[in-house]
């Protein structure tokens, strides 16, 4: 089936969401996502939101603050716009009804936490479960609007682009490559469409389940990246990985986070003995940046053999905890921890990545009509490490910032001829011939998350890197082997997106010799602002059509 629509946003989280509700006053908007339209990151954030609205609060101290963490990588002009934009971006969610936590009446002012590596007090918050009441608020907006149809459990496998015939010797230059569509395979029936609009928007989030532990949910597989690396797009910075230090260490917890506001609140991280070990690592001590925390955290798990190290919120009153964390004293009591009485413990974890598709101060990809906003784009707001609770204000105000870009041109795009758009290849192979083959793609999967996790984790070497390399191309190679004699399905493509992006990570990991925000290799422990103080970026060379 072929569908049109004026502008077609795939993903279904905060980003997505939140150019969709504005896009919609223009035109036909198609939010396609690949599971329920509740599974995003999104849904599952807790910390909150960062914008400069306290007393003592100033744009100037969260730029700074943002830049100390971005460790020389940031883009001055493009942390400004992020910053200078939070307030209205904060107002536009109130409008919409998202109830944050204020500091005592119902219209008195919201009630700003704080996290590691800011310096204000500026997290607005609905309680620690903010992710769910901003995507529970979008997606009635969204459900409310006869202009935006969301097409749930159909997976983008690929983008539909055509590109310019410049040649370069014997390769296409990108520049001129232009996106039409997509193609999906509708998870309901197994068939595959075609959604066709003048405006595409990747919104497809992070990539978290490339490594075995993560606080990532199922969704977060990399799909944008990989499909944008597969048309010929810019991407940039995917070396730097930021692992959240504190994830929830129990047999029956699947990738349940334990907030950083928990150390906001004076949660402190201590070893098994009851030792805190923090101050031996940052004058900080637990309000250190994540990557500085999450490093500490490694290191004393490899020197005491521990599985795990604890969080300690105890000495703080247990109805305090109780109303401020209810979603984490919930989960923890449910498996017999109660976070009043005893620590927590916590491993570090997978969580967020900085890089990705690189995009303009409008969201634009380097392909005509594609855009990428959220997690899988790399605005330059993060250069080398994210400053916690930045990431949900950068997918709204990237969001914000598409809609004034492209709905100008929308009535000059509508009258644009489509190039004859071929159908997706039919899969030759059938279910009952292969079914035994299906084995591949599990252990594959398998594979790729526990190699990474310990050759391109938290810390990483030149020799782990060269062999994560070797291993990653055997199984790229295995999985394009067996690739057509298995039935299509969702399970297959995320492979082989979870497998090229792991490629791509340790592609950027081994550029950069260095070590820098996020990034940290023992064979070049330092910043070296001589050579490394630039984004690494990454393009395949597409064949011109
Ligand atoms: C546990 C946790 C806590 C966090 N806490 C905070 C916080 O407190 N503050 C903060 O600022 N940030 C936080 N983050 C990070 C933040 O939540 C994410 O960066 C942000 O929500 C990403 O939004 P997004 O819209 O880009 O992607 P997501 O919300 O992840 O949405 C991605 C969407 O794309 C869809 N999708 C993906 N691939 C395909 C495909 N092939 N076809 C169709 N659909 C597809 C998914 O199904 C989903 O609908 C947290 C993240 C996690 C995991």
């Amino acid at each position: 089936m072929e569908y049109r629509f004026d502008f077609l946003v795939i993903g279904s989280g905060v980003a997505g969401l939140s150019f969709a509700l504005k896009a919609a006053r223009f035109g036909s908007v198609a939010v396609v996502t690949k599971k329920d339209k509740l599974e995003t990151s999104t849904n599952y954030a807790q910390g909150g939101i960062a914008s400069v609205l306290g007393p003592d609060d100033s744009f100037q101290l969260h730029v700074q603050d943002t830049l100390n963490a971005g460790d020389g990588l940031c883009h001055p002009d493009v942390v400004e716009l992020v910053v200078r934009s939070g307030p209205e971006r904060i107002r536009e969610l109130l409008e919409i009804g998202v109830q944050f936590n204020r500091q005592s009446a119902e219209d008195g002012p919201l009630d700003l936490g704080r996290e590691g590596g800011h310096s204000r007090n500026r997290i607005v918050h609905a309680q620690d479960m903010t992710g769910r009441a901003l995507e529970q608020a979008l997606i009635a907006a969204a459900e409310q609007n006869p202009n935006i149809t969301l097409f749930e459990n159909h997976f983008t496998m690929d983008l539909i682009t055509q590109h310019g015939s410049i040649r370069a010797g014997s390769m296409a230059l990108l520049q001129e490559a232009t996106c039409w569509g997509v193609y999906v395979l509708d998870n309901n029936t197994q068939e595959t469409h075609t959604f066709l609009a003048h405006v595409i928007l990747l919104c497809t989030g992070g990539c978290g389940k490339v490594y075995v532990y993560t606080s990532n949910p199922d969704v977060a597989t990399g799909d944008g990246l990989a499909m944008a690396y597969r048309s010929g797009a810019k991407l940039a910075n995917l070396e730097f990985v930021q692992f959240h230090p504190t994830c929830l260490y129990h047999s029956r917890a699947k990738n349940f986070l334990i907030s950083e506001a928990v150390r906001g609140e004076g949660g402190r991280l201590i070893d098994r003995r009851g030792q805190a070990f923090m101050e031996k690592y940052h004058p900080l001590k637990d309000l250190a940046f994540r990557d500085v925390v999450a490093r500490a955290i490694d290191t004393e798990m490899k020197q005491s053999g521990d599985d795990c190290v604890f969080l300690d919120i105890t000495h703080r009153d247990a109805e305090f905890i109780r109303q401020r964390f209810p979603n984490i004293y919930e989960k923890c009591l449910s498996l017999g921890i109660d976070i009043a009485r005893d620590p927590i413990p916590v491993v570090p974890a997978a969580h967020y990545m900085c890089g990705g598709i690189v995009t303009d101060d409008w969201g634009r990809t380097s392909i005509a009509n594609l855009y990428a906003i959220g997690e899988c784009a790399c605005t330059g707001l993060h250069g080398a490490n994210r400053l916690a609770s930045n990431s949900l204000l950068e997918a709204m105000v990237f969001a914000h910032q598409a809609v004034l870009h492209c709905t100008p041109h929308l009535e000059a795009l509508r009258r644009l001829t489509l190039p004859d758009i071929p159908r997706w290849p039919a899969n030759a192979a059938s279910a009952s011939n292969t079914s035994g083959e299906m084995v591949l793609i599990a252990h594959n999967w398998d594979v790729i998350r526990r190699l990474m996790w310990n050759y391109v984790g938290i810390v990483r070497t030149d020799k782990r890197l060269s062999l994560a390399r070797t291993h990653v191309a055997q199984v790229r190679m295995e999985i394009k082997e067996h690739m057509p004699h298995i039935p299509i399905n969702s399970d297959l493509l995320e492979l082989q997106n979870l497998a090229l992006v792991a490629e791509l990570i340790i592609h950027c990991a081994i550029q950069r010799k260095e070590s820098r925000g996020l990034h940290y290799n023992q064979d070049h422990p330092h910043r070296d602002d001589i050579h490394w103080r630039h984004d690494t970026h990454i393009q395949s060379l597409v064949e011109a059509s």
